[in-house]
């Protein structure tokens, strides 16, 4: 058996959020290794009867690819199953550097495995934007967003910083870091974001049933947390765009004014 490991982007929780292509190969896998924390179960609600499906919430990293690899003698298709998007804070490169090289030791042994591929998810940063009908840029106002988090037990590199990159005063989307509420609420101090500056909180957000949404400001968004219970599996977004559905008075989108001529439209 010459099998390939997927790597697959699950989306945010919501088994509907699966692309197209990640649940073909779900409904093709002889073996799921599936990030129990986060991945709801029902996204191996796909897999056919039969499939081996394994939680990987108590292995090492070692023992994950382990498990690959060995599923990959066995079955053509085998599929980790990640959250959200696979390239952020997934530690993809540490699973898929040992399969490489034990894919590279292979090739002098016709048939064996390689591994090289990703299926790209809907990451939890747009889930939670979407879930709260928040848009993330808004013409002069914000047109960037920063994707990071604090430092916990993984140090930020020199220069990233939450106090630095909250400097911009763009939008934050914030991962990782719902236990470090007091931190994140420091550094956008520390950056002079006002005390009213509108924050966002989302738990779980798009699983059925269970996503909750927390708006409050830089002053009070830890006690609304608290007040929620809110302590896990969650996305902070700070950003001046936010509350905008609701504003008076809104700088116009160019792409859409009638004013403003374009390749489609003379
Ligand atoms: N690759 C994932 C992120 C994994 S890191 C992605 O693209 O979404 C785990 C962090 O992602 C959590 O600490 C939380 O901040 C966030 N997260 C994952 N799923 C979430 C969800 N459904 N709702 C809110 N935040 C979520």
């Amino acid at each position: 058996m010459t099998g390939k490991v997927w790597f697959v982007g699950a989306g945010p929780g919501d088994p509907e959020l699966l692309t197209v292509k990640g649940r073909r190969l779900l409904e093709e896998a002889g073996a799921i290794l599936y990030a129990g924390s986060l991945v709801d179960r029902a996204a191996t609600l796909f897999a056919p009867p039969g499939c081996e499906i394994r939680d990987s919430k108590d292995m090492t990293l070692e023992e994950m690819s382990a498990w690959l690899l060995d599923q990959t003698a066995r079955h053509a298709t085998v599929v980790r199953l990640q959250t959200g998007d696979p390239g952020l804070y997934g530690a993809l490169v540490e699973m898929t550097r040992p399969l490489t090289a034990a894919g590279i030791e292979w090739t002098v042994v016709p048939g064996r495995s390689t591994v090289r591929s990703a299926v790209p998810g809907v990451s939890s940063a747009f889930a939670s934007a979407a879930a709260a009908g928040e848009t993330l840029t808004l013409p002069e106002v914000t047109q960037t967003v920063i994707l990071t988090r604090v430092a916990g037990r993984t140090p930020m590199p020199p220069g990233e910083e939450l106090e630095a990159l909250a400097a911009h005063r763009s939008t934050l989307c914030i991962f990782l870091s719902i236990t470090l509420l007091h931190e994140v609420q420091r550094a956008l101090r520390a950056a002079g974001w006002a005390e009213d500056a509108p924050i966002l909180v989302v738990q779980k957000a798009s699983w059925p049933g269970e996503e909750k949404i927390v708006r409050g400001t830089l002053a009070d968004i830890k006690q609304r947390c608290q007040a929620e219970k809110i302590a896990s599996q969650a996305m902070i977004v700070a950003s001046p765009a936010l509350g905008a559905a609701d504003w008076p008075t809104l700088a116009r989108s160019k792409l859409y004014d009638p004013a403003f001529a374009h390749r489609f439209r003379k």
